[in-house]
């Protein structure tokens, strides 16, 4: 059974003090209520704040990005070792708005994909359409050239170490989440994508939605059957908002366990 997921990607925001009442108001709020994964990825200066409050709790964290060089002339780049360093188990690789803004391509999600699993990081993969492609019927074509990029690189078994990711670019940031059936079909789609290649690893791998997830629309989409969670943004710069989408995959998770229960 896969275990739910949920991801804050506080993108550009914070500041010292409002980063410890997240973290701290997250880890004392979550605290016995860990049947789902909780991650923090935190703009990559606070992450030694993440890495102090965050040692020895349930919470784990990560970066937003990362260079796939180990070190070197890569002015403004974090490298791998780095996020290491400072205790990350996980980061995000090929989010739209580093794909939009032409910083990321199909072939260097794939490298650094591969490059974060040698680094011993999670990777999260974002895939997503825009809304013209969304209005063209083009989500499909869009996120399976976006996977297969990365299947490329590192062979589809290679996807096991990491975190897959359907985030429609027109959901992120508009407060318009994707239907729960949108984004059921979509995940299936590309569930059934690996299932030809690999079906024990469809079954296993993870995969979220992310796209102006809240407290109030988490629990229909975490009732999804191939819905493992979700990456979550503006959300997740309101203690309360992100800890009410964390207890809500708890709550999924909890559901499931009884469902195995029941029907074993
Ligand atoms: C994101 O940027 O990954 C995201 C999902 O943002 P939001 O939740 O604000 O739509």
């Amino acid at each position: 059974m896969r275990r739910k997921i949920v991801v804050a990607n506080r993108k550009m925001n914070g500041d010292m003090p409002s980063n410890q009442a997240f973290l701290e108001g997250l880890v004392s709020a979550t605290l016995s209520h860990q049947r789902a994964d909780y991650v923090v990825c935190m703009p990559h200066p606070y992450l030694f704040q993440a890495q102090a409050i965050l040692k020895n709790t349930h919470v784990h964290w990560g970066g937003q990005n990362m260079s796939r060089y180990q070190s070197g002339a890569h002015t403004g780049s974090v490298s791998p070792p780095m996020l290491k360093e400072f205790g990350c188990e996980y980061v995000i690789i090929g989010h739209s708005e580093r794909r939009l803004h032409g910083h990321d391509t199909d072939t260097s999600t794939g490298e650094r994909f591969e490059v974060a699993i040698q680094s011993g990081l999670i990777p999260i993969f974002c895939m997503g359409e825009t809304l013209e492609e969304y209005e063209d019927g083009a989500t499909d074509i869009v996120t399976i050239r976006q996977l297969n990029a990365v299947i490329t690189e590192i062979g589809v078994q290679g996807l096991s170490g990491g975190v897959l990711a359907y985030e429609p670019v027109w959901a992120i940031g508009t407060g318009k989440a994707a239907t729960p059936g949108h984004a059921q079909n979509v995940l299936s789609f590309l569930r059934g994508h690996i299932e030809m290649l690999d079906a024990e690893l469809a079954k296993n791998i993870r995969i979220l939605y992310g796209g102006s997830v809240n407290s109030a629309n988490a629990e229909q989409l975490f009732a999804m059957p191939d819905i493992d969670g979700a990456l979550v943004g503006g959300a997740s710069l309101n203690t309360e908002e992100f800890v009410g989408i964390c207890l809500a995959a708890d709550r999924a998770s909890a559901t499931n366990q009884n469902r195995l229960v029941s029907f074993p």
